[in-house]
């Protein structure tokens, strides 16, 4: 068998088969989330995927202060209240994810070629386990052939020498790389001569970066996880945290406890907002749990503007209520023209646009007006549609009215889905590098780093697409998948000449590939780092700021592993003829230039050892100092969005299963929500199920309409559930294929993933 592809092979699929779920079975949802299920879940996963041994040895490192960071979400550790299992369900997972023992060797390819991989689920293609060897993908070949890394090395030095311009090649970076290989990263591309450093965070909370820094003047969140034990009033709007940041739930339930108004805003009334059941606690084994909302608010899809907008008429019509004139007066700007705004503004038009009636929305204003001390938290469901910046600064508005900002309790919190996606940002990985930054590194290391706006990930998919980009290389990911418009952004991806994936496990972005491709196996945030000097340990930062030590503990999956810092280094080498191994034999060392370039981290390597590690400066929080032009937070007015949605159309928002932390996929179920064993279901409510001659366990399709084109994702069943009517949900990364990838937010350029123009047809083949 030759290991040529000639013209009848088929080009590998870009998605997971469109084909319908025969096992699917829909249950009631979970009355609570937590519990003894999700201990047998996530310990089962562990000891499926580790053994006993690995598993407890990894689950007893996991988020402790010696130990390793959680390789899932940015939710921050508890400092001196850890518990000994300081993880959750989603949390295990991740771990067992990377702990595996399951390994894909060089015999697993030849047995496998790349079309036949891509047939496969992305379920399948994860639990094969973690890669062990570097691997090519030839020009034409069908199978890829191990390559010593010296080889692999050489073979990119000489593409990246070739180009014409640095800006034909793309650094990509995904949020689980750590701060010390993400600032390696940069400062590579940057001497090589491009900003090309888009990130996932391009695709996530950017809205949110922009929002913040033109209304309060910075993009991180204000608030500690302190704050929490001292908010009054808690708004979760656009969050799941029940799935996506578990820990929360602890945090969300205490504060219930003790009183704390819960505001959950969101199409679905998620499990983990309704109840919690703190595993770790014999009320929470055999107990029904805590009532965690005090209040849920079901939006429409998109319809937040409309709804924070009634929040604040609301407040400000009200007698009863008082905005905090004092804090108003002293440290921001635009009020009367928000109050002049609102008053114009209908009450028809703001229930029309929320689904929210004027008493919720007086009730919800009653409670956030009169609070003392409130925080907002917030996650994809507002960053990613076209007015997501207004979604954001709206919030911001509800925040400035009571003035809280710079007081116990009290902010703003964006929660990062990815553990060091904002580490990543901090150390320099971003398209439009700040002049501070590059005058910095330039002084730094000597040379003149390019100032000129890189590529941000959909300008790069773009650029890939037009031809104009030869090289592709990932720090970890899984870009096809995770980015809209997966057929455009696989073609875009076809157009390279290499792609260059730094990767712990196989998916589908290593068979979506450029005409050459390269598989570089590198260690895992759980696993043992040894380098010249001994073993080593890299940072990350958490949504609050927080800069803290992770040291792998775990036996390396393959001895031909390398650490992604020392990857870059060898890149950097390789294509620069720069020698940074004194900075890969001791992490200490990068650190050391970090803390020179990166304000904020001054005596970085020993701050980093303390136990908690440290808190970033935050001029917001800490002295209640807005940095922006004026020095003084902006109140901003924006319009109501208007999505043309036709009579037979609905609005979709994508969503995460509870078997999924962004494109992994660790299972079929979603028993959260009621899902067993499928993924290609659609929430549509039982009314418009109905009222379109359909019924539930119906075969559909989903058509997206934007700009006259339309783009199909076939084989669904539709599922009831409660979710406002025109209103439906549905997995990615398998809708992901409706998302044009010129839909994106104003200003921020985000997909607008969360709200996207479809409708519902009987199941073609
Ligand atoms: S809450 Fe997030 S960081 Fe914490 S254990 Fe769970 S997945 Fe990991």
């Amino acid at each position: 068998m030759t290991n040529v592809r000639d013209r009848e092979q088929q080009i590998p699929a870009c998605v997971s088969p469109e084909v319908l779920d025969e096992q699917l079975r829909v249950g009631p949802s979970e009355a609570s989330a937590g519990g003894p299920e999700a201990v047998r879940v996530g310990l089962t996963a562990s000891v499926e995927q580790m053994g006993i041994a690995r598993a407890v040895s990894a689950l007893l490192e996991v988020n402790q202060a010696t130990g390793f960071d959680c390789p899932g979400c940015a939710w921050p550790d508890p400092d001196d209240r850890r518990s000994v299992a300081e993880f959750c369900e989603n949390g295990a997972k991740a771990v067992a994810e990377e702990g595996t023992r399951a390994r894909i060797t060089p015999e697993f390819f030849a047995r496998h070629s790349v079309e036949e991989l891509s047939m496969k689920s992305d379920l399948w293609l994860g639990q094969q386990g973690r890669l062990t060897t570097p691997m090519l993908l030839s020009a034409g070949a069908r199978h890829y052939e191990p390559i010593s890394w010296t080889d692999a090395f050489t073979l990119i030095g000489r593409e990246l020498k070739a180009l014409a311009s640095a800006n034909e090649a793309v650094f990509y970076t995904s949020g689980r790389t750590s701060n010390e290989a993400a600032f390696l990263y940069q400062l590579f591309a940057r001497k090589l001569g491009t900003n090309n450093l888009p990130d996932c965070s391009n695709m996530c909370h950017e809205s949110s970066g922009i929002a913040m820094t033109q209304a309060i003047g910075t993009g991180k969140g204000t608030v500690s996880l302190k704050d929490f034990d001292a908010a009054d009033c808690i708004v979760v709007i656009g969050q799941n945290p029940g799935t996506n940041h578990p820990r929360m739930l602890r945090t969300l339930q205490e504060a219930a406890r003790r009183g704390c108004a819960i505001i959950s805003v969101n199409p679905l009334e998620e499990t983990g907002l309704k109840r919690f059941r703190h595993p770790q606690e014999l009320r929470g084994l055999f107990g029904s749990g805590t009532p965690i909302a005090s209040l849920h608010l079901p939006v429409r899809i998109n319809g937040d503007v409309a709804l924070l907008k009634g929040i604040q008429k609301a407040w400000l019509e009200s007698p009863e209520l008082r905005v905090d004139s004092e804090f108003i007066k002293r440290h921001t700007e635009g009020f009367d023209a928000l109050r002049a705004n609102l008053e114009a503004t209908s009450w028809g038009d703001l229930v029309e646009g929320s689904g929210i009636t004027q008493l919720q929305m007086r009730d919800a204003a009653s409670v956030i007006g009169s609070s003392k001390a409130m925080i907002c938290c917030w996650a994809m469901g507002l960053t990613q549609h076209r007015n997501a910046v207004a979604n954001i600064q709206e919030i911001i508005n509800l925040l400035l009215l009571g003035g809280h900002f710079g007081r116990a309790g009290a902010g703003a919190c964006p929660v990062r889905g990815h553990s060091n996606v904002q580490g990543d940002r901090t150390m320099g990985i971003c398209e439009r590098p700040s002049l501070e930054f590059v005058r910095s590194l330039s002084a730094e290391f000597g040379f003149d780093a390019p100032c000129a706006p890189g590529f941000n990930t959909v300008e790069a998919i773009e650029a890939m697409h037009a031809g104009k980009v030869k090289v592709f290389i990932a720090l970890g990911g899984n870009l096809v998948s995770a980015a809209p418009d997966t057929a455009y952004t696989a073609q875009a991806l076809r157009c390279c000449g290499l792609t260059v994936q730094v990767s712990t496990k196989l998916n589908r972005s290593h068979l979506v590939t450029g005409l050459r491709a390269l598989i570089l196996p590198c260690l895992g945030r759980t696993e043992r780092d040894m380098q010249s000097s001994g073993a080593q340990f890299v940072s990350v930062e958490n949504s609050m700021g927080v800069v803290h030590s992770s040291q792998g503990r775990l036996d390396p999956a393959s001895e031909h592993l390398r650490s992604e810092p020392a990857i870059v280094a060898a890149l950097a080498h390789a294509a620069l003829g720069v020698d940074w191994s004194v900075m890969v034999g001791n992490y200490d060392r990068i650190r050391e230039r970090i803390a020179r370039v990166v304000p904020g981290f001054d005596d970085f390597n020993v701050r980093v050892r303390e136990r908690n590690g440290f808190v970033l400066p935050n001029l917001v929080r800490d002295q209640r100092v807005f940095p922006t032009a004026t020095m003084k937070a902006q109140f901003t007015v924006h319009s109501l969005p208007r999505l043309q949605v036709r009579q037979e159309q609905f609005i979709l928002t994508t969503i995460r299963s509870h078997d999924q932390y962004n494109t992994t996929i660790y299972g079929l179920n979603d028993r959260y929500r009621g899902i067993h064993q499928g993924r290609r279901v659609v929430f549509m409510n039982a009314q418009d199920i109905a009222a379109r001659g359909f019924a539930p366990g119906d075969p559909i399709d989903l058509i997206s309409h934007h700009n006259g084109q339309q783009r199909r994702a076939k084989n669904f069943r539709l599922v009831a559930y409660e979710i406002p009517r025109g209103c439906i949900a549905s997995y990615f990364p398998e809708t992901n294929v409706l998302i044009p990838i010129d839909s994106v937010a104003e200003s921020s350029h985000t997909p607008t993933s969360k709200s996207l123009i479809v409708s519902v047809e009987k199941a073609t083949a």
